[in-house]
C-alpha cells in the first residue's frame, strides 16, 4: 500500500511512501521493546545528554524542517521556525527537570520506610496529527524518553516526511538504536498495534472521533490512554475590555497555524454593549492578514493542510450561513489548485449552527452576542469541548475569578491567548480528552507509580 504526501499549496505529489507491512510493524515494535530493556536502566544524566543534543540539532536544522512542514502541510515558514524552537525548549526543559520530577517521594507511615517510586512502563504508541507535526510529538517524546520509556510513532498520513525527519534527529542525537521509531502505517493499522502485547500504553492527539476509537480499543485490552482532542475555545470579551488589545489577541489566536490549532480561539462571545466596536476592530485586523504561499515570509495564513479538510471547512461555513449566520468577511474559496481558505468572520452565530456546535478547524471566526456576563459564561460552557478559554476585561480580579472558577476548560487565560508551555500542564476535559501533557503532570502519565513499603 502506498501513502502519499501532497503539497496543499500547489497540489503536487511530494512523495509516495510504501506502508510498513504488519510483519515489519511487529519487527519494529520488537526492536524498540528490546531497546527498552537497557534504556530503562540508563541514568537521568545520560538520557538528558542525548536530549540536549536533540535540542541543538533541532535548532541547526530549523530552516530545513520549517520548509518540510510548509511543503507537507502548508505551515507558514516563520511559524515553522517558531515550532522547532519550541520543541528545542521542551527537550531542554525535560533534560533539566525530569530527575527531580521523578525522584522517590518519601511518605511517613508506621513502616520503617515507605515511599513512592516512578518507573517507566515500556513502549508507548503515539498517534499524532499533522497540525504541529514536530511539537505534538516532542511534547510526548521528551518526557517519555526521560522517564525511561521508549516510543513508536504513527504520524498523520500526510506528514510522513516529518515523521522520518524526527526519527533521524533522535538517531543523530546519539540515543541507543530503536528507542524511538516511526511506523509508516495508515490509521486502520492502529487497532492492531494497540493489541500488540509489547505496547504498554497509547497517547493520541487528534480529533474526538479518532480519540474515541483509540480509547475504546485501549480499554478493551486494558491499556492506559491519554487523549488530546479537539476544541472550540471560547474567548469572552467583557464590556470593560481593552478592545484594541482583545481584537489583536483574538485575531492572532484564531489564525494560528492558518486556523488549524486545537487551542485556536474559535468562538468569540462578545457583550452586546461592545459588540459593534469589537467586531469592527476584529474585522480590520482579520482583513490585514496575508493569505498565500507558506514559503513567502510575508504570508500570515497558508493553505489548509489538505484539500478535503478545506472543503469540509467551507461546508461548515455554508451551513452556518444557511441557518442564519451573517458572513461579514471571506467565506469564498479562492480560485486555483491550492487548499487556500481566506480569513472569514461569521456574526449572528447561534446554537444549532456548525459554527456554534462543532469544531471549526480553519481561519473562520464565529461571533456570538451575549447580553451579560452570566450569559457569556453559559455560552462558553455550552460546548461538548473543554480545552481552553480566555476572558478579556480591565477588571483583572473579575476576569481571573471567571477563568479560575466558572469556565469549564483545561486551560483558562486572562487577557492573553491560550497557549501551551512546557512548564504547565496541558489538556482538556469533556470531549477534548483526558490526561495531561507537559509540566510535572505530563511526565507522570506513563509511569508505574509504585508504592514501596519496608516493614
Ligand atoms: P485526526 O484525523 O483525528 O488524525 C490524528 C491522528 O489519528 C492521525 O495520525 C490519524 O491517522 C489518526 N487516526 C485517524 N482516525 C483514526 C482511527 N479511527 N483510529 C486510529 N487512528 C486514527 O486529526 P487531524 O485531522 O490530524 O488533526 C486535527 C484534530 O486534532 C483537530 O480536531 C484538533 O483539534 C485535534 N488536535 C488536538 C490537540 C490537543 O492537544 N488537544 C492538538 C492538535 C490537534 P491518518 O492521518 O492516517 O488518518
Amino acid at each position: 500500500m502506498q501513502i502519499q504526501s501532497v503539497n496543499p499549496y500547489n497540489g503536487k505529489l511530494i512523495q509516495s511512501y510504501s506502508a510498513d507491512t504488519p510483519e515489519r510493524v511487529a519487527e519494529k515494535i520488537r526492536q524498540t521493546y528490546k531497546s527498552w530493556s537497557t534504556w530503562k536502566e540508563v541514568s537521568f544524566s545520560e538520557r538528558g545528554r542525548y536530549l540536549y543534543k536533540t535540542a541543538s540539532i533541532l535548532r541547526t536544522q530549523a530552516p530545513i524542517l520549517a520548509r518540510l512542514m510548509a511543503a507537507e502541510m502548508g505551515k507558514p515558514f516563520k511559524a515553522g521556525l517558531a515550532e522547532i524552537e519550541k520543541c528545542a525548549v521542551c527537550c531542554e526543559y525535560y533534560a533539566e527537570n525530569s530527575e527531580s520530577f521523578l525522584k522517590d517521594e518519601i511518605i511517613d507511615t508506621e513502616a520503617s520506610k515507605s515511599y513512592i517510586r516512578f518507573q517507566p512502563l515500556g513502549v508507548i504508541l503515539a498517534v499524532m496529527p499533522w497540525n504541529f507535526p514536530f511539537w505534538q510529538l516532542f511534547r510526548f517524546l521528551a518526557p517519555a524518553l526521560m522517564a525511561g520509556n521508549c516510543g513508536v510513532l504513527k504520524h498523520a498520513s500526510n506528514v510522513f516526511g516529518c515523521a522520518l525527519a524526527i526519527e533521524n534527529i533522535i538517531r543523530e542525537s546519539g540515543f541507543p538504536e530503536y528507542v524511538f521509531q516511526t511506523l509508516l502505517v495508515s490509521s486502520n493499522a492502529v487497532e492492531g498495534i494497540i493489541e500488540n502485547p509489547l505496547i504498554k500504553a497509547v497517547t493520541l492527539t487528534g480529533s474526538t472521533t479518532a480519540g474515541k476509537k483509540v480509547a475504546e480499543k485501549a480499554a478493551s485490552v486494558l491499556k492506559k490512554s491519554v487523549l488530546e482532542l479537539g476544541g472550540s475555545d471560547a474567548y469572552i470579551i467583557l464590556a470593560d475590555a481593552d478592545l484594541e488589545h482583545a481584537a489583536e489577541v483574538c485575531v492572532d489566536s484564531r489564525l494560528i497555524n492558518s486556523g488549524q490549532s486545537c487551542i485556536a480561539a474559535k468562538r468569540f462571545i462578545v457583550l452586546k454593549h461592545v459588540e459593534e466596536e469589537f467586531t469592527a476592530l476584529f474585522k480590520k485586523k482579520m482583513e490585514s492578514k496575508v493569505l498565500g504561499d507558506p514559503l513567502d515570509e510575508k504570508t500570515d495564513v497558508g493553505p489548509q493542510a489538505r484539500f478535503d479538510l478545506r472543503d469540509e471547512l467551507h461546508q461548515q461555513v455554508i451551513k452556518s450561513i444557511e441557518l442564519g449566520a451573517t458572513c461579514i468577511l471571506g467565506g469564498e474559496i479562492p480560485q486555483g489548485n491550492h487548499a487556500l481558505y481566506p480569513p472569514t468572520i461569521l456574526s449572528n452565530v447561534k446554537k444549532g449552527m456548525p459554527a456554534y456546535d462543532e469544531e471549526i478547524f480553519g481561519p473562520v471566526a464565529a461571533i456570538i452576542t451575549a447580553q451579560d456576563e452570566d450569559e457569556a459564561v453559559n455560552i462558553a460552557n455550552d460546548s461538548i469541548f473543554g480545552l481552553g478559554a480566555a476572558v478579556f476585561s480591565r477588571d483583572i480580579a473579575k476576569a481571573e475569578q471567571i477563568a479560575a472558577t466558572r469556565l469549564e476548560a483545561g486551560s483558562c487565560f486572562v487577557n492573553e491567548s491560550v497557549k501551551s508551555d512546557p512548564r504547565l500542564p496541558f489538556g482538556g476535559i469533556k470531549e477534548s480528552g483526558y490526561g495531561r501533557e507537559l509540566g510535572v503532570y505530563g511526565i507522570k502519565e506513563f509511569v508505574n507509580i509504585k508504592t514501596v513499603w519496608v516493614g
